[in-house]
C-alpha cells in the first residue's frame, strides 16, 4: 500500500481491552462500505490491561489497520495528536474507542463534508454518561465558552471530521496545551455541526474523573486566556481602592472629629484581604510562569516506542 488512502480514521486507545475486537471489526465494517480507500490509525496511549497485544495481532494479521504506541500514557489529547501526523489521509476521522461515538455514523459525517467545508463536528441529544460526567462537561463548555465569548463556537466534542488542511493548522499553533478540539473551535474554520447518535459504554469505564476535568478546566484557562492575571489586576484595584478609603475615614475620625480608632480586630481583617490577594497573584503568575517554563522546554507532546504496520 504505496498510494497514501483518501481517508484516515484516527482512534486513541487506552485501556480498552473488553472492547478492542468489537471495535476493530466495526470500523473495518464501516470502512469496507465507503468504497473509497481507507485506513485505520490506532493510537495505544500506554495502554497497560492487554490492549496493545490484541491490537498488535489484529493490525498484524489485516493490513487496513496501523498501529502506534507511545511508551506511556500521555493523555487522549497528545494520542489524537500523535495519530493525526502518522495518518495519511486527505480526510481524517476522529473518534473514541470506546464505542460511545458509533462508527456506524462515519458515513453521515463524511457526506456533510462539502467542498466549501473543512470540519464537521457532531453534538448529540443525549450524551449517554454518568451524571458526574455530563453535568461536568457542561460546566467545562460553558466555561470555555464564557472565556472565549460568542466570537467563538466551541465545540468539544471527540467524533469530527477534518480536511488535512486543518491538521496542518493545528501544527502551526506552537501552544504546549493542545487541547485539539478547543484549537479546532478557535480556528473558526468553516465548519458544521451534525447531530449523532452516543451510546452508552459498554464495557470499561470513563477515564476522566472530576479531577481529571478540574485539571481539564484550570489548563483551559491558563492555556486560552489571561482571565486570572487580569482578576489579579482587579482585586490589586479593590483592595486598593478598600484601602484608600480606610485611611480617609481614619484621617477624617481623627482630624475632624479627634477620635483614634483602634482595633486588633480591623487590623487582622484588613491584613488578612491583603495577604490573600497578595498569595493569589503569586499563585497565578506562577502557574502562567510553569506554562512558559514548559514552553521553553519543548519538550515533545509524546514518545512513540513502536509503529506496527
Ligand atoms: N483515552 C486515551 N488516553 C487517555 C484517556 C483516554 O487515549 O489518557 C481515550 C480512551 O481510550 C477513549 C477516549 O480517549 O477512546 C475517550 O475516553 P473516555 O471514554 O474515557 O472519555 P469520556 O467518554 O468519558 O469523555
Ligand atoms: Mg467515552
Amino acid at each position: 500500500m504505496d498510494k497514501n488512502p483518501e481517508i484516515s480514521i484516527v482512534v486513541p486507545v487506552y485501556n480498552e481491552e473488553p472492547l478492542i475486537e468489537e471495535l476493530c471489526s466495526r470500523l473495518k465494517c464501516v470502512g469496507d462500505e465507503l468504497n473509497r480507500s481507507y485506513e485505520i490509525l490506532i493510537v495505544d496511549d500506554g495502554s497497560d490491561d492487554g490492549s496493545f497485544e490484541k491490537l498488535k495481532r489484529i493490525s498484524e494479521t489485516d493490513k487496513i489497520f496501523r498501529l502506534v504506541r507511545l511508551t506511556r500514557n500521555f493523555g487522549q489529547q497528545s494520542a489524537v495528536l500523535a495519530g493525526f501526523r502518522m495518518s495519511r489521509g486527505e480526510i481524517v476521522v476522529q473518534l473514541d474507542s470506546d464505542l460511545q461515538n458509533p462508527p456506524e455514523e462515519i458515513p453521515k459525517l463524511l457526506a456533510a463534508l462539502t467542498e466549501n467545508i473543512d470540519l464537521v463536528t457532531t453534538t448529540h441529544k443525549k450524551r449517554q454518561d454518568g451524571l458526574l460526567r455530563v453535568i461536568g462537561s457542561k460546566v467545562l463548555c460553558r466555561f470555555g465558552q464564557m472565556l472565549f465569548g460568542k466570537s467563538v463556537k466551541l465545540n468539544l466534542s471527540s467524533f469530527r471530521v477534518m480536511r488535512r488542511s486543518v491538521i496542518e493548522k493545528i501544527e502551526a499553533c506552537r501552544d504546549r496545551s493542545r487541547y485539539m478540539a478547543v484549537l479546532m473551535s478557535w480556528m473558526g474554520l468553516p465548519s458544521i455541526e451534525i447531530e449523532v447518535e452516543h451510546h452508552s459504554r459498554k464495557k470499561g469505564e470513563t477515564k476522566y474523573s472530576l479531577l481529571t476535568l478540574t485539571k481539564l478546566s484550570w489548563d483551559l484557562v491558563t492555556g486560552y486566556s489571561s482571565f486570572p492575571l487580569r482578576l489579579v489586576t482587579y482585586m490589586g484595584l479593590f483592595g486598593a481602592f478598600i484601602g484608600f478609603l480606610m485611611m480617609a475615614f481614619l484621617l477624617y475620625q481623627r482630624i475632624v472629629n479627634g477620635i483614634l480608632i483602634e482595633g486588633f480586630v480591623v487590623l487582622l481583617a484588613v491584613f488578612a484581604f491583603f495577604a490573600g490577594v497578595q498569595l493569589l497573584s503569586v499563585g497565578f503568575l506562577g502557574e502562567y510562569l510553569g506554562r512558559v517554563h514548559s514552553q521553553v522546554q519543548a519538550r515533545p507532546d509524546y514518545i512513540i516506542e513502536k509503529v506496527i504496520e
